[in-house]
């Protein structure tokens, strides 16, 4: 049993009630289940989850049935305002505002409780009508992210297949060659071939009739970025994809393939071996799997994520971040506080500037990478950074562990350290107050659009702007003239 946060709140106000109904001190029911008050209180308020023999225990002597306790809605009317401000006051919607959090006590009178949960659903209601983006695309990419957090970001199933079929083509160690690659698509009944002229909204077109895949041109011979293409089209065909009937389908086929790929460029059981053996050094790093296998940095460190905790014993994250502080690709099950907008999205949201993925970038060394500690509301975590550019611009890759796992990584006596407390925004997202007197209403920042169809606009004085750097902006260049 796992009850999510939230029921463990419902469940501690359905305790309270029956207790008081009872007339019973926190010390004479802990008494009479063997638990100090203060234990009890802490079920009290959700800040514990009790043992079922423990919801036994308090079930007796409370004189209900376990099953009345363990009903999922609020005893009372009273209960249920607590329980919704409660869960209100958590949301990042409201951690931004860095405001206090307010305890809720028997004491407080209706009327406050009403008022500040009228105020939290007005918050929320601005919120949801301020994202005029696809809805349909964001939920779909948040339950997909959800739904590979469970299983520790493994699909132990294209594992099996990815290693089966790269045996078959006769691969044996390293890098997984272009000729084995053309072996494997020949092993299916397809040739591989290489056009100019693909439509420009495809990615490889399959010739089912004919036996043929169809790819664009290697931009960088002997580039990962062919290999990979050319696997993931053949992993269309050997995982059975049919036509996506919804665009919730098409994201996990796309999902599909380029784990395919993945795990047939860097298969487990060589991947596992060579990640282990780093581990037990302490030189685990990206950048060596990276080299050992001949793939980008990306694809390493997301080949990381897939391994690591199914094989390694590790939680980790991953970030892909734009030059512009936006969230490109993220993945966690490490709890780092990723930044999300009100729907739990987190593509195109910008990460904190005191994160090592953005400090990375005003970094001088850029061929190596970057390492940092970061202290965090959520814990201290270290991470390894490297960054890059593409025509679209600077990107940074990291990825990282809790402080605990940091031992185990090359770049783990870094002396870099920084404080980061977002979500509350006047961590890093509020302009320094003197600049903003002097510039609020003197200034017209037009916003640049974001590439990212899925990103949300960021709610500032001017959409789309991070006024922050604007003002700063604004500062440097005034100071010059
Ligand atoms: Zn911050």
């Amino acid at each position: 049993m796992s009850p999510q946060a939230s029921d463990l709140i419902t469940l501690g106000h359905r305790i309270r009630h029956f207790r008081s109904e009872r007339g019973l001190t926190l010390d004479q029911l802990g008494e009479r289940v063997s638990l100090a008050g203060s234990q009890l209180s802490l079920i009290e308020n959700g800040r514990r989850e009790p043992k079922l023999s423990t919801l036994q225990d308090l079930a007796t002597a409370l004189s209900v049935d376990l099953a009345e306790l363990l009903r999922r809605e609020a005893p009372n009317n009273r209960a249920a305002l607590e329980i919704e401000l409660d869960r209100a006051q958590k949301n990042p919607l409201y951690g931004a505002l860095g405001l206090p959090v307010v305890k809720v006590t028997k004491g407080m009178p209706l009327a406050a409780v009403e008022s500040l949960l009228g105020l939290h659903r007005e918050l929320s209601r601005r919120a949801s009508e301020a994202i005029a983006t696809p809805e349909e695309a964001r939920r779909a990419n948040t339950e997909l992210r959800e739904r590979m957090r469970e299983q520790g970001n493994y699909m132990p199933e294209i594992e099996e297949l990815a290693e089966e079929r790269v045996r078959a083509s006769g691969h044996i160690s390293g890098a997984l060659t272009h000729r084995e690659v053309s072996v494997m698509a020949d092993q299916l009944g397809f040739n591989l071939i290489y056009v100019n002229d693909l439509p420009n909204s495809t990615r490889s077109v399959t010739d089912l009739a004919n036996g043929r895949i169809y790819l664009p041109p290697a931009s960088i011979p002997g580039g990962h970025g062919l290999r990979s293409m050319a696997l993931q089209a053949m992993g269309h065909r050997l995982l059975g994809h049919e036509r996506p009937g919804s665009y919730a389908e098409f994201l996990w086929q796309r999902l599909e393939i380029n784990y395919f790929a993945a795990a047939c460029l860097m298969p487990r059981e060589a991947s596992v071996a060579f990640l282990s053996n780093a581990k037990a050094e302490r030189e685990l790093s990206v950048e060596d799997f990276r080299d050992t296998f001949g793939v980008t940095h990306e694809a390493a460190a997301l080949r990381l994520t897939n391994l690591a905790t199914s094989h390694l014993d590790m939680t980790l994250h991953f970030l892909r971040v734009n030059g512009d502080g936006a969230l490109q690709k993220g993945y966690e099950n490490d709890d780092l506080p990723f930044p999300v907008d009100v729907t739990g999205s987190i593509e195109g949201q910008y990460v904190c500037k005191q994160w090592s993925a953005r400090s990375a970038f005003t970094h001088t060394n850029r061929t190596t990478e970057f390492y940092q500690y970061t202290d965090t509301p959520a814990g201290t975590y270290w991470s390894a950074t490297q960054t890059g550019s593409t025509d679209a611009g600077e990107f940074s890759i990291s990825v990282g562990v809790p402080f605990a796992q940091a031992k185990w990584f090359r770049g783990r006596e870094t002396t870099q350290r920084t404080v980061s407390r977002c979500p509350d925004e006047s961590c890093c997202r509020r302009p320094d107050a003197d600049a903003a007197a002097r510039w609020a209403g003197r200034a017209w920042p037009s916003a640049r659009l974001h590439a990212h169809v899925l990103s949300p606009l960021p709610s500032g004085t001017f959409p789309g702007v991070d006024d922050s750097e604007v003002y700063t902006f604004l500062e440097t260049h005034a100071a010059e003239s």
